[in-house]
C-alpha cells in the first residue's frame, strides 16, 4: 500500500503506542480519584499538558483537552460569543469544522465576512484590517489549510486582531507537529489542534486558550479541564497525543528538510510528465512541507481516486470529509480556479513514513493512469475538437 493520505489522518508513531499501553492496562484509575494509583494517572496527565503547553510556547493552564481538532474549533468559536450577537471574521478557506460553525452562526443572526485570498490561497492582513467593525467579536483564520497547504501570515493576522483587541483564534491541526509554533510570539488567543494529524490517536485534541480569554464551558459536568470541559479525561489519547508531538518537535528539523524535498520532487514530476498538469497552492516556505495538490485538467478527480485506489495508492482530492458531496473544493473555488478544474484537483499529503521509493512507486502508477483516463476523458476529446 502506497499511503500518500497524511493530512486526512497519520499512522501512529510508535512512541506514542509505547507511551500509550500502561494506561490501557496497569495505569487504568480514574484521574480524578483520590487513592494512590489514581494521583499516579493524574500526575501523568498533569505532565502531558505541561509538554503539550511547552511545544507551542503556552503555559500549562491554557491547555485544555478535547476530542479532537473539530471540537476544539467549535468550543473557541461559540465560547466567545454571547447573546449580543455581532460581527464575526473568518476566511473563505476554512476546514469544514470551522467553516460550517459560522455558517451556523450566520442562521442564528451573526453577521459573518469571509475573507478572500488570492491565487496561493493566501489571505491579505490587509482585508481583515478592512474588514474590522466596532461590533467585531471574533476573528477565526486556518493556520494551514488542508487542502492546498498554504500557509498564512499568522503573525500580521495576530497583530491586527490584538491591536483592535478582539479574541483571534486559529484552526492549527495541519500546522502542531509540522511547523513550530510559539502562540504567544504570533498573538493568538485560541488555537486548535488534533493528535491524529501528527502520528498520535485519534479521537483526542486540545484547545489552547490564552489565559485571560473569556470562554463558556463547552460540557457541564464534572470540575475536569478547570471546570471547562467535563466528563472523565481520555487519559491514553493524552498520554499518547503528548508522546506523539514530543516525537514530532524531536523529529521536525530534519523531518520538515526531507519531507518538502519530497514534496518539491512530486511536483516537479508531475508538472514535467504529466500533461495538463497545475499545481494548486504556494510554494517555498508558504507551502506545509508534505502538500501537494494538483488539478489534472479533464480527469474528474473522484474518477482518477478510484482508479488509484485499485492500484493501492491512497490518495484523496482535498478535504476527507467533502468526499462523498460531488461539489468543488470552496477551497480551490475561493482561489479562482474554475469548478471543472476544482473538480480535477488530487491531494497527495506525505509523512514521516513516506520515502523517495514511494515517489518513484506514485509516478510508476500515476504516469498512466493518468494517461489512460486523458484517453477516455469526454472533455479532453471535446477539447481537441475545439482546438482543430
Ligand atoms: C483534520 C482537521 C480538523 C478536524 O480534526 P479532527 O480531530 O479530525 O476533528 C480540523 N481542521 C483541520 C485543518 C484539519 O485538517
Amino acid at each position: 500500500m502506497l499511503y500518500l493520505d497524511n493530512a486526512a489522518t497519520t499512522p501512529l508513531h510508535p512512541k506514542a503506542l509505547e507511551a500509550m499501553m500502561p494506561y490501557f492496562t496497569e495505569f487504568f484509575a480514574n484521574p480524578s480519584s483520590v487513592y494512590a494509583p489514581a494521583q499516579k494517572v493524574r500526575a501523568a496527565v498533569g505532565e502531558a499538558r505541561q509538554s503539550i503547553a511547552d511545544a507551542i510556547g503556552a503555559e500549562r493552564d491554557e491547555i485544555f483537552f478535547t476530542s479532537g481538532g473539530t471540537e476544539a474549533d467549535n468550543w473557541a468559536i461559540k465560547g466567545v460569543l454571547d447573546s449580543r450577537g455581532g460581527h464575526i471574521i473568518t476566511s473563505s478557506v476554512e476546514h469544514h469544522g470551522v467553516l460550517y460553525v459560522f455558517e451556523h452562526l450566520k442562521k442564528q443572526g451573526f453577521e459573518v465576512t469571509y475573507l478572500p485570498v488570492d491565487t496561493e490561497g493566501l489571505v491579505d492582513p490587509a482585508s481583515l484590517e478592512e474588514a474590522i467593525r466596532p461590533d467585531t467579536r471574533l476573528i477565526s483564520v486556518i493556520f494551514a489549510n488542508n487542502e492546498v497547504g498554504s500557509i498564512q501570515p499568522i503573525k500580521e493576522l495576530g497583530a491586527i486582531a490584538n491591536q483592535h483587541g478582539i479574541p483571534f483564534h486559529t484552526d492549527a491541526v495541519q500546522a502542531v507537529g509540522h511547523l513550530p509554533i510559539d502562540v504567544k510570539a504570533l498573538g493568538i488567543d485560541m488555537l486548535a489542534l488534533s493528535a491524529h494529524k501528527f502520528y498520535g490517536p485519534k479521537g483526542i485534541g486540545a484547545l489552547y486558550v490564552k489565559r485571560g480569554t473569556k470562554l463558556a464551558p463547552v460540557l457541564h459536568g464534572g470540575a475536569q479541564e478547570n471546570n471547562r470541559r467535563a466528563g472523565t479525561e481520555n487519559v491514553t489519547g493524552i498520554i499518547g497525543m503528548a508522546a506523539a508531538l514530543r516525537a514530532s518537535l524531536d523529529e521536525m528539523p530534519g523531518e520538515f528538510t526531507r519531507v518538502s524535498a519530497l514534496r518539491d520532487r512530486l511536483i516537479n514530476e508531475i508538472l514535467e510528465k504529466i500533461p495538463h498538469t497545475k499545481l494548486n497552492g504556494a510554494t517555498g516556505e508558504k507551502r506545509l512541507p508534505g502538500n501537494v495538490n494538483i488539478s489534472f485538467s479533464f480527469i474528474e478527480g473522484e474518477l482518477f481516486l478510484s482508479h488509484l485506489s485499485m492500484n493501492d495508492c491512497c490518495v484523496s482530492t482535498g478535504s476527507a470529509c467533502s468526499s462523498n458531496a460531488h461539489e468543488p473544493s470552496h477551497v480551490l473555488m475561493a482561489m479562482g480556479l474554475d469548478s471543472v478544474l476544482a473538480n480535477c484537483a488530487i491531494r497527495f499529503s506525505l509523512g514521516r513514513v513516506n520515502t523517495e521509493a514511494d515517489i518513484t512507486n506514485l509516478m510508476s502508477i500515476l504516469q498512466p493512469t493518468a494517461e489512460k483516463l486523458l484517453k477516455q476523458s469526454v472533455l479532453y476529446d471535446m477539447h481537441l475538437k475545439n482546438k482543430r
